[in-house]
């Protein structure tokens, strides 16, 4: 028995003017997921409970089958544990994005796709910048950084899980004034940031970026905080060894939490650039030697938070042509198998961000006996099987 689940983050939308009241995934031509849905059932489920932030980090805990309410800790420690980085009790992972804010508007929260390298070079001297010991700048992939508070119980960190800061791609256009980090250690972090924006101011990366017609990385925007979370083996949980293939930290590092080997794909992005050809062929290699894969693929999140249905449409439809085709005549080859499509939480391209809600899935494989839909979208699956607490769709796809 083979499971595969892919993953379009952010596709779940709303009905568009433009699309003349279509969403997204209705414009989108989907005709390998409209034959799952077809072969199979269509569902919603809501991967994100009210009170915790609206994004992947919660909502892929939840879709691979966690309780976000008794797991969750914080996005950064997961990021960290993508980069093998280990915390212990009294540490602190701190998301660090490099961001380009113009007179307090957030021009852009990736500093215009900063290249890692560009971002390796400013965090360095940054870091030069900074004699506090406890505090260590990780060099992530582009703008995605993290910055490491070692505690130690003399030195504990100055903040808590009440401490707030707004995720930068909530306030792309918008004005940042309200916005900075509040709460316990908020202080501490403030300054953080005002200490990056005089090593950034004139530095040359910044500089040759300006000369090329881009964005500068103005400064550091913290936020994500968090200690480790402790979450069982998948494989002890459900008897099933995984594998999991993303451009993102966050999925990389729930993975490693979760005990699953992490497959990385040469021209994978976490952009709408991705190979996705390449991504669907890594998952079709690796179904010999996995029980369980996941497909993770962020260019419809990442069109949507540019606002841009076109291209969130192009997204989609790639994703059905070489990840969702292909993977799928795969496992059909193998013998029994099941494989679900949904992604993690809805990003409006209307709001440019992550919502709370609903997502549609369709599943279909061995022992699923289909319902009467035959295409996956929101309105069909919202007339489907309904998933309150999304974590309870898991067992619902795994076959006891
Ligand atoms: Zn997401």
């Amino acid at each position: 028995m083979k499971y595969v689940i892919i993953i379009p983050d952010g596709a779940a939308d709303e009905p568009q003017e433009s699309l003349v009241g279509k969403t997204p995934l209705q414009a989108a031509k989907l005709p390998n997921m409209d034959a799952i849905a077809t072969a199979g059932i269509v569902g919603y489920a809501n991967n994100v409970p009210k009170h915790l932030p609206a994004g992947s980090a919660v909502a892929n805990m939840s879709l691979l089958g966690y309780d976000p309410n008794e797991f969750f800790t914080g996005r950064a420690p997961l990021e960290a544990a993508a980069q093998g980085i280990e915390l212990g009790p009294d540490d602190w992972a701190i998301r660090c994005n490099l961001v380009s804010i113009d007179n307090q508007i957030m021009k852009s929260f990736t500093a215009g796709h900063i290249s890692s390298e560009e971002a390796k070079e400013l965090l360095a001297d940054l870091q030069k910048a900074t004699p506090e010991s406890e505090l260590e700048f990780i060099p992530g992939v582009s703008y995605r950084n993290l910055l490491l508070y070692r505690g130690t119980p003399e030195k504990r960190a100055p903040f808590s899980m009440e401490t707030r800061a707004t995720p930068p791609h909530d306030l792309t256009d918008k004005s940042v004034g309200e916005d900075f980090p509040r709460g316990a250690g908020s202080d501490f972090l403030n300054d953080l940031m005002s200490r990056s924006l005089e090593v950034f101011q004139n530095h040359p990366v910044n500089n040759a970026r300006i000369h090329a017609n881009k964005l500068p990385a103005t400064n550091i925007w913290l936020w994500g905080f968090g200690r480790t979370p402790q979450l069982p083996s998948f494989e002890k949980l459900h008897g099933l060894r995984g594998k999991m293939i993303t451009a993102v930290d966050l999925l990389r590092g729930i993975a490693s939490l979760i005990g699953w080997e992490r497959v990385e794909v040469e021209g994978a992005t976490g952009y709408t650039d991705t190979d996705y050809q390449a991504k669907g062929q890594a998952c079709v290699d690796h179904l010999d030697s996995a029980d369980i894969i996941c497909v993770h693929i962020e260019a419809p999140d990442e069109a949507s938070h540019e606002g841009d249905v076109t291209a969130k449409i192009k997204a989609l439809e790639a994703i059905d042509r070489d990840i969702v085709g292909p993977v799928w005549k795969k496992l059909k080859s193998l013998g029994d198998y099941r494989i679900l499509v949904t992604p993690d939480h809805p990003t409006p391209v209307r709001t440019k961000t992550h919502s709370h809600g609903f997502v549609p899935f369709t599943m279909a494989g061995t022992e699923l006996i289909p319902d009467e839909h035959t295409t996956y979208d929101e309105p069909t699956a919202g007339q489907g099987l309904a998933k309150p607490q999304g974590n309870e769709l898991m067992n619902h796809f795994i076959l006891k």
